[in-house]
């Protein structure tokens, strides 16, 4: 683990409101818009779920001729639920998924990450959450055990050292909502470790298991299967609602992401920056770590090295995504020594 074996820096902007994401529908001239963003950290654990609910409102009048404004995770799962349901769809979009901000996630269940403001969500978002959460989670289970391993689970180790001191959140910190209680039937549980059951140089140790996401693998997997599928993509870039009058379909699907600040000038729409060094890919790694603010996911398509600083408002209102070699650097330096002086590691 060597900051001399990076491959490259990403960076993302996670589209964050603080009322949770945007699924309703409004309507434009004469398109029925039914808005699909602002997930927040939670775009691809919570896509599938949102997008059953962003389908059945899309359907709700009929219509069989459906647009859909994205080609992130939210525009993919959209447009292929929709076409299962019977619509034929055509995906409009700056980007094909390789190159969207959903290309450059970490790839890990994250259902409630940074999703809404606990002090300014409404009564029913726990409930709604929950739903999303639950349809996306069998979704996923779908893809496990497939070629490419589009969806795993992995053992993830969660490592504490006894002089780590948790500080006080900054003032005016957003209250992120933690609804993970919520799914505590479903989701398989961390266990504390004896220092003879891992391998880690570390004061305290539990291992879960968490379910990840190979977004190169997946994204390739939603493109082939929508266009298999009979679905089309057209790349095309809007730059007010009123483009919407360019399209044939009656109703139309806005994925659009953190781009939906700028496109409907949407003010609440908060950009939360986060950053990903990537290294080599290693078949042989298999499980995921935390330790001291910075997370390691092994993929099929690179190791992903991610600092989370030491709150969720890490990145918080940050809109730049140019990479930072310091940052990438620093993240490898925290967890390196884990490997240089762990015992017996797979
Ligand atoms: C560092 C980082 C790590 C993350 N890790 C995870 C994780 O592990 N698990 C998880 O669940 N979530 C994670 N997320 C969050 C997740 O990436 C986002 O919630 C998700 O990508 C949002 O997907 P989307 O489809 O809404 O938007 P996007 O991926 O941004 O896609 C938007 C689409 O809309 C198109 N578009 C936008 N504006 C226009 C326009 N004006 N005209 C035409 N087309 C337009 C774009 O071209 C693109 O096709 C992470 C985010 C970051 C930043």
């Amino acid at each position: 683990m060597r900051a001399d074996l990076i491959t490259r820096i990403t960076v993302c902007l996670r589209p964050f409101r603080a009322a949770g994401p945007r699924i309703e529908v409004e309507r434009i001239g004469d398109k029925r818009v039914v808005h699909n963003y602002g997930h927040g950290g939670s775009g691809w654990s919570l896509s599938w779920g949102s997008s059953t609910i962003a389908r059945d409102k899309a359907m709700a009048g009929g219509t069989r001729e459906v647009a859909v404004i994205g080609c992130g995770a939210l525009g993919l799962t959209s447009a292929l639920l929709l076409q299962r349901a019977g619509a034929r769809v055509t995906i409009y979009a700056s980007e094909r998924l390789s190159d969207t901000r959903s290309a450059r996630a970490t790839g890990s269940w994250s259902p409630d990450s940074r999703i809404a403001d606990a002090a300014r969500v409404s009564p029913d978002f726990p409930a709604l959450w929950e739903q999303m959460a639950r349809t996306s989670y069998a979704a996923h289970q779908t893809y496990v055990g497939q070629v490419g391993e589009p969806v795993s689970w992995r053992d993830l180790y969660l490592l504490r050292d006894k002089d780590e001191v948790e500080r006080p959140d900054p003032p005016n910190a957003i209250d992120f909502i933690r609804l993970d209680d919520r799914l505590r039937d479903l989701v398989p549980r961390s266990h504390a470790l004896t220092p003879d059951q891992h391998p880690f140089p570390v004061d305290e140790a539990r291992r879960g298991t968490s379910m990840t996401f190979n977004v190169a693998e997946l994204a390739h997997r939603l493109t082939t299967d929508f266009l298999l599928e009979g679905g089309h993509i057209e790349t095309m870039t809007f730059h007010s609602p009123t483009d919407l009058s360019r399209l044939s379909q009656p109703v139309v699907v806005n994925c659009t992401g953190y781009g939906a600040r700028a496109l409907w000038n949407d003010q609440t729409i908060t950009p939360v920056r986060g950053q990903i060094a990537w290294l080599p890919p290693q078949p042989e790694v298999r499980y995921s770590l935390s330790y001291r603010g910075v997370g390691v996911v092994p993929r099929p398509d690179g190791i992903v090295v991610q600092s989370y600083g030491d709150s969720e408002m890490f990145g918080y209102g940050i809109d730049h995504e140019t990479p930072d070699r310091a940052e990438a650097e620093a993240a490898i330096a925290t967890i390196a020594p884990l490997f240089a002086r762990a015992r017996n590691l797979p």
